[in-house]
């Protein structure tokens, strides 16, 4: 980001716009809507512009400006959509430390204008970094569909109303309050009283916010996808949505835990790869702490809860506790790495089992049914199975294996940052050594890359 978008105070400052044309015109209709002080040079200019003077909406100076009208001004625009004199206000503006926007001219600006949608006092602004005006436009008229007219209406009540709404606690109760007031008391009251109704209105409904039982805690187990945030439900949106708390695994990415709200508190537990890990009691303690507050606590885990996530463990702590909970379902990364190499899990007359097995347990490597896993056709997918690649390999060709069985790795599934190592049982220690996978990797036993090309440039020959 190198242009950070800000909300300027204007009220009662100094802007400067120099030029006399339609460039300056459009960016005056702009400016009008703030409180600023406008000032337009203009030696000859439009009969639109001369007509604001007139009307007192703006001073008009009939020459250009200088250096000393610079000084004390919030912003100057040089508007005249020609690079001679525009250079010249820039330069001006520069020397008396005033921040200039030359129309037009992202390389020649300290500063863009981005594009509005007013809902005065709710503004949107869009900026795109000059790469893709088109883009800005586009979403601007989504935004304009999407944001009814009443907005503003609405934030302006509340805003008149917020000292008063400090009567409800901090946190949920004036969170739940301002809720109901904005999407749904607020847009009733004015559809069916009108605008006059809504200070009787915000006081009613504090009254009733302000007898209302606070309600309990709660604890959401939250599957977060292998880690692309198209893959989240939307029920986990939401959920992250109205989160107090999120409690999540490190392994969750970035991307995801935008989604959730700004104001939660957030709190990594788990492990990383091999590294220092959060007991699970500590877990456990951790939820029904918040959860006991009143909090509403989304224990968010990768993939899907329900595998290898200890799920079982949290559910009964939260039990015992006496504490409300509910599961949401989401994408494991068995999923997303079949997606990634276009294969489907099961086959007909191939195989009408799968397995989901990880090669670790709370003793070290775990022992699985080897033989039946050993038999042609057989498919599974294999998580935290980096460490133990050789004990996997090992144990199938004991049991009988093709050394042939094709075996693919995907790490970071779903991730920008995916990567596919197609390998063969009897190569797979060596593989994965040589392509020492850094993120969390999914091996899908039984299965090849249907496009050879996902493969790396030196296994497609050995596909083909
Ligand atoms: N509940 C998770 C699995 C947790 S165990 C799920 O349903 O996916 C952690 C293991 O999951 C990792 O060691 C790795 O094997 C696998 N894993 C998780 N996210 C992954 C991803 N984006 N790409 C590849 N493997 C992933």
């Amino acid at each position: 980001m190198r242009h950070f978008p800000i909300f300027l105070d204007l009220a009662g400052r100094r802007v400067l716009i120099a030029g006399a044309g339609a460039v300056a015109a459009a960016k005056l209709r702009l400016l009008l809507k703030t409180e600023a002080r406008l000032e337009l040079f203009a030696a000859t200019p439009a009969p639109e512009l001369a007509a604001l003077a007139e009307a007192h909406a703006i001073l008009l100076h009939r020459r250009p400006p200088a250096e000393a009208d610079m000084e004390g001004a919030a912003l100057v625009y040089a508007a005249h959509g020609a690079a001679g004199p525009d250079g010249e206000v820039a330069a001006r503006a520069r020397a008396a430390g005033v921040l200039v926007n030359v129309v037009d001219d992202l390389a020649a600006s300290d500063f863009i204008t981005p594009a509005l949608v007013d809902r005065d006092p709710v503004t949107v602004a869009i900026g795109t970094e000059g790469a893709a005006p088109v883009l800005a436009r586009a979403i601007k008229a989504g935004m304009e569909e999407r944001l009814p007219q009443q907005l503003g209406t609405l934030a302006r009540a509340a805003k008149g109303f917020r000292d008063a709404a400090e009567a409800l606690p901090p946190g949920r109760a004036r969170r739940d309050f301002w809720a109901d007031f904005h999407f749904e008391t607020g847009p009733h009251v004015l559809e069916t009283e009108g605008e006059a109704a809504l200070g009787a209105a915000l006081e009613a409904l504090l009254a009733r916010h302000l007898g209302a039982v606070p309600t309990p805690g709660r604890v959401d187990l939250v599957s977060a996808g292998p880690g692309d945030p198209e893959l989240l439900t939307l029920r986990a949106r939401r959920l992250l949505d109205r989160a107090d708390v999120v409690i999540h695994d490190r392994l969750v990415a970035p991307a995801i835990l935008e989604l959730a709200r700004r104001e939660a508190a957030f709190i990594a537990v788990g492990k990383e790869g091999f590294g220092p890990s959060t007991p699970q009691e500590a877990i456990n303690a951790l939820m029904v702490e918040h959860a006991r507050k009143g909090a509403h606590v989304v224990r968010l885990k990768g993939g899907d809860a329900s595998i290898f996530g200890r799920l079982d463990e949290e559910i009964a702590a939260l039990d015992a506790a006496g504490i409300d909970w509910a599961v949401t379902p989401g994408v494991t990364a068995a999923s997303a790495a079949a997606a990634a190499i276009g294969a489907s899990l099961t086959q007909r007359a191939r195989n009408s089992d799968l397995r989901f097995l990880t090669a670790h347990d709370l003793k070290g490597h775990a022992e699985q049914d080897w033989r039946a896993l050993a038999r042609p056709g057989a498919v599974a997918a294999i998580y935290m199975g980096k460490r133990a690649a050789r004990f996997v390999q090992g144990r199938l060709l004991m049991h009988g294996a093709d050394p042939a069985t094709p075996v693919t790795l995907v790490e970071n599934a779903s991730l920008p940052a995916q990567r596919i190592i197609a390998s063969r049982l009897d190569r797979l220690p060596a593989d994965l050594a040589e392509a020492a996978p850094a993120g969390p990797v999914l091996m899908l036993m039984g299965l090849a890359p249907r496009r050879a090309a996902e493969a790396p440039p030196e296994l497609i020959e050995e596909l083909a």
